[in-house]
């Protein structure tokens, strides 16, 4: 059986899918290495829940990124059958002109590298993996998919900062992210509701990172995530929107290094900085504290205020679609948020909603509401498929 690997690395664990490539793509298996270079612990399971592995291993063999790909890679080799023909990965990062997917190679790999600037914290991570593979397997296909690409039919107007061009030309635009979940959710909608997917739809991705996409017709026009994804919306460790005057008050009046703010801003705001409590909406809901209260009612602000500058974006609303693990499985928070959008004619059916159905608005709300759970990784592996050309 002929197998894609799908392998999506953040800064200490490394997240991987198997699907078989024969018929439509099916997953086989899911996979964690979770605790890279401190707790390492490797974690698979079938696609019915059972476990297939669960190993605690030192630091010193898996110290990083690589090693974890090495590992995994040992595994699938001795105790899986298929026959691997491509690895599809998660890469934050296109820059401005990669409008899809690509076939990785030496010189595409150094392009790649040259986006590290403008995501830090996520594109070293992403590209680690790569290297490794690389450098053991440089006969097997292997390739990006971007989490910009989706946004890249974005106007000039709609990508530009209000800073002289010549920024815009050396790449400071407004790139937006979680393009592979909008990508996902809109060719799901598409199946689903295809005549609402046709028209006016705002899509917000509500997990740990937080943002929202206006769609027209099933394409990006406009995004709550910039040249980073720290803008937009709070989420659950990052500030989203902030006056570029705060950062110039903290380095200047603060003397904060760059180094400090950074950590401020991607990992010790949003819900987390905001309620002292923690990062986890679920915590935050069960808290008796009034700060994990007020970090709520601020998150469902900004999330309204945001679906109004969309929908002017849009000229108006069809639908607003929840996705992502708060989109997906929270319905009390799914209820406070529908309340902001009732100007825009919402009506939430609060027995459908928790129930979580797919469409969770009343038969006469004018907006309809729908919750459309994502899957990052079977796009990945759509886009890996097409791009090697099987
Ligand atoms: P994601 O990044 O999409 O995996 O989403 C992770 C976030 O979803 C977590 O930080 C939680 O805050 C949130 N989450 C997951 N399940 C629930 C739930 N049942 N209720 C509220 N929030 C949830």
């Amino acid at each position: 059986m002929d197998i894609i690997l799908v392998v999506n690395a953040g800064s200490s664990s490394l997240k991987f899918e198997v699907l078989s490539v024969e018929g439509d793509l099916s997953k086989l298996l899911k996979g964690q290495m979770e605790g890279v270079g401190t707790a390492p612990r490797l974690c698979i399971k079938g696609i019915g829940g059972e476990i297939l592995a669960d190993h605690q291993h030192s630091p010193s063999e898996v110290p990083d990124l690589p090693a974890a790909m090495r590992l995994v890679g040992d595994w699938l080799r001795e105790r899986h059958d298929g026959r691997l023909v491509a690895v599809g990965h998660r890469v934050v990062h296109g820059g401005p002109d990669n409008e899809r997917a690509v076939l990785i190679n030496e010189k595409v790999f150094a392009d790649l590298e040259r986006y590290v600037p403008l995501a830090p914290l996520h594109q070293p991570n992403n590209l680690a993996p790569i290297r490794a593979i690389l450098r053991q397997r440089p006969d097997l296909p292997q390739v990006a998919c971007f989490d910009t690409s989706f946004h890249r039919c974005h106007s000039a107007v709609a990508d530009h900062y209000a800073i002289p061009e010549r920024f815009y030309a050396e790449g400071v635009r407004r790139y937006g992210f979680h393009g592979l979940s909008y990508e996902y959710v809109a060719s799901r909608l598409s199946e689903l509701a295809p005549e609402i997917a046709g028209g006016r739809v705002l899509v917000a991705h509500l997990g740990s990172g937080a943002s929202m996409c206006a769609l027209l017709a099933g394409r990006s026009v406009e995004s709550t995530f910039g040249f980073t994804a720290l803008d937009g919306l709070p989420m659950s460790t990052r500030c989203g929107q902030i006056d570029p005057g705060v950062i110039l008050y903290l380095l200047d009046q603060k003397g904060m290094r760059p180094d400090e703010v950074q950590d401020l801003l991607y990992k010790a705001s949003g819900l987390k900085g905001l309620s002292g409590v923690g990062s986890d909406v679920r915590a935050l809901l069960e808290s008796p504290k009034s700060s994990a209260a007020f970090a709520l009612e601020h998150f469902v602000h900004r999330i309204g205020l945001n679906a109004g500058m969309l929908a002017a974006a849009l000229g108006g609303m069809d639908a607003f679609v929840f996705t992502a693990g708060i989109g997906e499985n929270s319905p009390e928070m799914r209820k406070r948020i529908a309340v902001k959008l009732e100007w825009l004619g919402a009506k939430l059916d609060l027995e459908r909603n928790a129930r979580g159905d797919v469409l969770i608005s009343t038969p006469d709300s004018q907006l309809r509401i729908y919750v459309v759970p994502t899957d990052e990784e079977l796009m990945i592996a759509r886009h890996t498929l097409a791009t090697i050309g099987t």
